[in-house]
């Protein structure tokens, strides 16, 4: 397959997303989830559209790779990286006004709006493959390694003096990688990294089809950056006890398995609004709360 150069005229992009956008809308049927699938269809393309809007210096409230052929913004975690090497207060300054004022507003709903992996994610988990991992003593400490991994970057960073993160991101070898390889191979020059990262890309895949939004679960370090948020934002998932006939439909569909319908506050919850959906008296709400 060639790359035609620009997406814009590119008829393999176009049925592409012609093919994901019908077998998407055939998935999403409730009201919230319709208006999450525009959204995250929106920020697909945004996320891509470097053709229009060029590099813009921007950092991502998600996980993505700068490196990707038309990613249009940076990685959180690349920023982060940067920021160690070169000892910039500066970067450090804007990554954490950027992540702190969108986390304030939206807590952790870019993870379920606007995440193109959370997307990605989503789409495998409706082919029903992946098992659902009930809440367990193991499940609840596993969800700890993304904090360790997150808090770990900036050490291993400094120990080695490389983008020790980026040199192995298995979302990097899938989004940057992966798509160099095959559109722009004589480009492409494979580093001592290439093996452990396309190691590590395969064992993701085996996670995220074995495991509901496995990834963010669990391994996902821009999730961890997003989570404590959750505790404070605007955008708060409410819950009114008067009217719950604790019929358990909203824990049931929890892609994070969260312990609803009282764990409204808990960082794992991405704000995807499915328990809002399936919930028959409303006892649910997403709602801003501006105080
Ligand atoms: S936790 Fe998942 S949805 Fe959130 S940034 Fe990471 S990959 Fe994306
Ligand atoms: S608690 Fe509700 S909004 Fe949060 S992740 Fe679970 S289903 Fe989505
Ligand atoms: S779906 Fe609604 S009514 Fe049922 S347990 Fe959850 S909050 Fe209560």
């Amino acid at each position: 397959m060639a790359c035609f150069g620009s997406c814009l005229t590119c008829p393999v992009a176009y049925s592409a997303l012609t093919m994901a956008a019908i077998g998407a809308r055939r998935i999403y049927r409730k009201p919230i989830q319709k208006k999450r699938l525009i959204s995250q269809l929106i920020f697909l393309f945004i996320t891509n559209a470097a053709f229009i809007f060029g590099v813009t210096g921007l950092i991502y409230s998600y996980f993505y790779c700068w490196e990707a052929p038309q990613a249009t913004m940076s990685c959180p975690i690349g920023i982060l990286e940067h920021a160690v090497l070169e000892s910039s207060i500066f970067l450090a300054i804007y990554l954490v006004g950027t992540i702190a004022t969108i986390g304030t507003i939206f807590g952790r709903a870019p993870c379920g709006w606007a995440c193109p992996i959370g997307f990605l994610q989503d789409l495998v988990g409706k082919i029903k493959v992946e098992r659902e991992i009930k809440r367990s003593r193991a499940d609840e400490r596993a969800r700890y390694i993304k904090y360790a991994i997150l808090a770990a970057i900036p050490f291993a960073v400094y120990y080695f003096a490389t983008m020790a993160y980026t040199d192995i991101c298995p979302i990097g070898g899938l989004t940057a990688t992966l798509p160099i390889l095959l559109f722009h191979y004589s480009s492409y020059t494979p580093t001592k990294f290439f093996l452990p990262k396309m190691i590590l890309l395969a064992l993701t895949i085996v996670l995220i089809i074995n495991v509901k939004r496995g990834w963010c679960r669990y391994l996902c370090p821009v999730g961890a950056m997003l989570a404590p948020f959750n505790k404070i934002s605007a955008l708060q998932l409410t819950f009114n006890e008067e009217k719950c006939l604790k019929c358990m439909n909203c824990a049931r569909v929890c892609p994070m398995k969260i312990n609803l319908p009282y764990d409204t506050k808990s960082m794992e919850c991405i704000r995807c609004g499915m328990c809002v959906d399936e919930c028959p008296t409303k006892a649910l709400r997403l709602e801003f709360k501006w105080r």
